[in-house]
């Protein structure tokens, strides 16, 4: 039985998803373990990827992208997290945040920055959080004061993608000090030669090791007015606004990631032979695989309706906590079982789903912690 089968993906999607599962069959999982031990960034497959018409392909087709939409992109994200949650990130990750510019930002923006992006010449990023703040979005410090010819960023951001790798970011500053603590933010395009801005990458990670994050330091870093995406403090409901995309996306990740959970355990057990059976044939082994199954179907089953939700914008925050929640922690609820039906050899490096255990801890944190979530959850799903 097919785990990510497409009868719940929209028609529209589903060739793409084909294209998507073939690409991560041929250039993701032959390499996946390799660069899961290197830790090195995967610049051959995001290549690859590039060339099949896969990477940033989310940005519309008046900007050389290909506009896929959310249900496209949740499609790919599934096949590709399957394959491998790190290298799998990277590929999604060069054109993090063009998003916010594409709804927000002036033709001129468009031109001059998401063209390249979509013609895959330059990788981009988003640069939300900091070394003391990521959860509180109305509580970043990094500040950008205005001057006459523009805007001088400084501060520090931490855990952006690609931010040694990118030609660009869509970083989040503070333009204001006022009591109305979700207006004092706004948007910037920041090119990453400029002076003023020092990256480098974090510390290894124990997880999704083929996608590099990085801390930088903006000191006196100085960009033209030009460079404010939408208006001066519309920056915290701009991001409100693209989280509630991502975090499909990220449902998507751990959708993924939880069918590469169930498919290793299931091959494990039957394949396994204790006390003279296959591990399979004990009733208490069905029952934890007929557990995460239905656990999983539960999660594509509520991600997949909100993303339909999202796309209409439809109670979209609510629908997009819901499902970014749901879905992250099924992944690592059935990776920790998976890891329990493969006995001591869930702990061995060379068996894929120890590498699935470590990637799903990571969505549960990123694009907004799920405690976050759920504050969410509860206030704009009120009844
Ligand atoms: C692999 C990876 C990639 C990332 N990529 C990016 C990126 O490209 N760009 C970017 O800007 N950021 C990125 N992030 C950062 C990510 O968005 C933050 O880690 C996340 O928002 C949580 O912030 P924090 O780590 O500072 O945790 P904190 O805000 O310090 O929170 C720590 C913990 O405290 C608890 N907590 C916090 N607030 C509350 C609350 N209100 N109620 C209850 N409990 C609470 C939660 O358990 C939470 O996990 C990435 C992170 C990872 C791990």
């Amino acid at each position: 039985m097919e785990l990510l089968d497409d009868s719940i993906v929209p028609e529209h999607a589903r060739e793409l998803k084909q294209e998507a599962r073939e690409f991560a069959k041929e250039h993701i999982e032959p390499v996946a373990e390799e660069y899961y031990e290197s830790g090195e960034y995967p610049h051959e497959v995001l290549q690859a990827g590039m060339d099949a018409g896969l990477v940033a392909q989310d940005i519309s087709e008046e900007y050389g992208g290909k506009g896929f939409d959310l249900q496209q992109i949740l499609a790919i994200s599934e096949e590709f997290y399957r394959a491998d949650a790190g290298i799998a990130l990277t590929l999604q990750l060069a054109s993090f945040g063009c998003e916010i510019m594409e709804d927000y930002g002036s033709e001129e923006q468009k031109e001059k920055w998401l063209r390249p992006v979509a013609e895959n010449e330059q990788i981009s990023g988003l640069a939300v959080s900091e070394p003391q703040t990521g959860s509180d979005m109305a509580g970043m410090e990094t500040t950008a004061e205005k001057t006459d010819d523009g805007y001088v960023l400084n501060g520090e951001k931490y855990w952006v993608g690609n931010a040694v790798e990118a030609d660009w970011l869509t970083v989040y500053a503070k333009t204001a000090d006022t009591d109305d603590r979700y207006s004092n933010y706004s948007m910037f395009i920041v090119p990453t030669d400029t002076p003023g801005y020092e990256a480098e990458h974090i510390p290894e990670k124990m997880g999704m090791r083929a996608s590099k994050q990085g801390h930088i330091v903006f000191d006196d870093c100085e960009v033209p007015e030009e460079n404010l995406i939408g208006t001066e403090g519309g920056g915290f409901y701009m991001l409100a606004d693209f989280f509630n995309h991502g975090r499909i996306i990220v449902g998507g990740h751990s959708l993924g990631l939880a069918a590469a959970a169930i498919e290793e355990a299931w091959e494990f057990v039957h394949e396994r032979r204790a006390f003279g059976r296959n591990v399979s044939e004990f009733q208490a082994v069905q029952h934890i695989l007929a557990d995460m199954r239905m656990e999983f179907e539960a999660a594509r089953a509520l991600n997949w309706r909100a993303a339909e939700k999202v796309e209409n914008n439809e109670d979209a925050g609510f629908w997009a906590a819901a499902a970014k929640t749901k879905s992250t922690e099924t992944a690592v609820d059935v990776a920790e079982r998976g890891m329990q039906l493969h006995g001591g050899r869930s702990v061995l490096n060379e068996y894929k789903i120890s590498r699935v255990y470590r990637d799903v801890r990571i969505p549960v944190i990123y694009e907004g912690a799920n405690e976050i979530q759920r504050n969410l959850i509860y206030r704009q799903g009120a009844l």
